[in-house]
């Protein structure tokens, strides 16, 4: 079995959904496929939302109208014969009879406004679904609203989504399709929730994981993960292969393709990573596994917005404890650290959220002294094998960003990455530095 997530721009024209049933069915495995909602919708859904929570109701139905005239000519382009086309037709029905009753309910909650977004994916799958039926594909759809769960704490609860699809696939063994939501779930409530923004590809990984897949597919509209930003940098490339670890730091680290929290699961359970390009599909793309490939420098990424705050201790010499009551604070106010370098009396940190600065600091300064805190940094992320033997790695960085003025350094945290920080006004230097001294071809 293998877990295939196709994104909004894969599935946001009809001649891109026909494309993917040719792709999905050019070998006989078998598949779950995972679909964001069509490109636009979730925006659409969510402004629709915005002008409910302000009472904004004509502007509401405005909108509304104008999403169901998407859909209504997507539904006359996507099926070929008279029963596809009113089987589209009636979900489309029944999906925005469902949206123009949430609109009607007032207060409009954040509980409604997730049933509303949850729309997108909800719509994509059906009509999808539905042109497979049309198309004579062995198909099913199976609601993600049944097996995806998150705890509490917003946290996927993924060993449900072990047992329940452990349950409900057999009854589906002579289907090769299995389409899915991507992005949607239930909460401890019962209620419709989701995985946040570019949540798909966490579903598809977490899918995966759950059913332990030979292979995690994510098809997006470019040719896989590239080795520096391609906005930014000219002459960048897609790399082939890369580690768990590796991938893991990219994403986080600003390389947009992928939702941060994708790689978890698929490394929890040994489940191999590609990414392809619906766009290209005989290109390799990237394939994210357990191994390394030889290549010494594999990417970099840059990652916006960082605040350095710089701590000093009078008394950190031979003390202990000063970290753990430091990072209690920045725990106490949810505040996630980046970056992190000590000396003997003084530690400094990055964040990228600086909502709590104000408390952070107050609670800090009852036992250090603060300076200033440097804002519009940026964390310059160089992936790669940067373990204790490879000699004159680090060298290599350093020698690219010799003209660069680096605020802070970061090595050894683990063996594949070495993060700088800059101020932001040297990205673009720093980024062609980089692809210059490292990736030179
Ligand atoms: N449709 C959702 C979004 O636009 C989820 C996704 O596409 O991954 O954020
Ligand atoms: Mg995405």
């Amino acid at each position: 079995m293998q877990v295939w997530k196709f994104g909004g721009t894969s599935v946001g024209k009809p001649e891109r959904m026909r494309s993917i049933r040719n792709l999905i069915t050019a070998d006989s495995t078998r598949k779950i496929v995972v679909l964001s909602a069509l490109s636009g919708s979730t925006n659409a859904l969510l402004a629709i939302g915005e002008s409910l929570k302000t009472s904004n109701d004509d502007d509401a139905t405005t909108k509304i109208d104008a999403l169901r005239a998407h859909y209504d000519t997507f539904v006359s382009e996507l099926y070929a014969t008279e029963a596809g086309k009113a089987a589209g037709l009636q979900i489309i029905e029944s999906e925005f009879s469902f949206i123009r009753s949430l609109a009607g309910i007032k207060p409009f909650t954040v509980k409604q406004e997730k049933e509303l977004v949850a729309e997108g994916e909800l719509l994509s799958t059906q009509l999808f679904q539905a042109y497979l039926v049309e198309e004579g594909v062995a198909s099913t759809l199976l609601p993600a609203l049944d097996f995806m769960r998150i705890d509490a704490d917003n946290e996927p609860e993924i060993q449900v989504t072990e047992q329940i699809l452990a349950e409900m696939l057999p009854a589906h063994d002579d289907k090769q399709i299995i389409v899915t939501q991507g992005f949607i779930c239930r909460n401890p409530r019962g209620e419709v929730d989701n995985l946040k923004r570019g949540g798909s590809d966490y579903t598809a990984s977490l899918i995966g994981g759950a059913v332990r897949a030979d292979e995690i597919q994510i098809w997006t509209d470019i040719d896989g993960m590239h080795n520096n930003d391609p906005r930014i940098v000219k002459n960048t490339f897609p790399v082939r292969e890369l580690t768990f670890d590796e991938a893991a730091e990219l994403a986080y680290f600003g390389a947009k393709i992928l939702h941060p929290s994708t790689i978890t699961p698929a490394r929890m359970f040994g489940v191999p990573v590609r990414l392809k390009n619906t766009m290209e599909p005989a290109a390799p793309g990237t394939l994210i596994a357990d191994r390394t490939s030889s290549e010494v420098f594999k990417a970099v990424a840059a990652k916006d917005g960082i605040t350095a705050l710089y701590i000093h201790s009078t008394r950190m010499l031979n003390a202990y404890g000063f970290l753990r009551r430091i990072f209690e604070i920045f725990e106490k106010y949810k505040t996630p650290v980046d970056m992190l370098a000590t000396s003997e009396v003084s530690v400094s940190v990055t964040i990228d959220n600086t909502e709590r600065i104000q408390e952070i600091s107050e609670e800090l300064s009852a036992f250090c002294t603060l300076e200033e805190p440097d804002y519009d940094q940026t964390i310059i992320c160089v992936v790669g094998n940067f373990s204790a033997d490879n000699e004159g790695v680090a060298l290599k960085v350093f020698k690219a960003m010799e003209n660069i003025p680096i605020r802070m350094i970061s090595y050894g945290g683990t063996e594949s990455n070495l993060s700088l920080l800059v101020h932001s006004k040297y990205k673009v230097d720093a980024l062609n530095a980089l692809n210059d001294g490292l990736f030179a071809r």
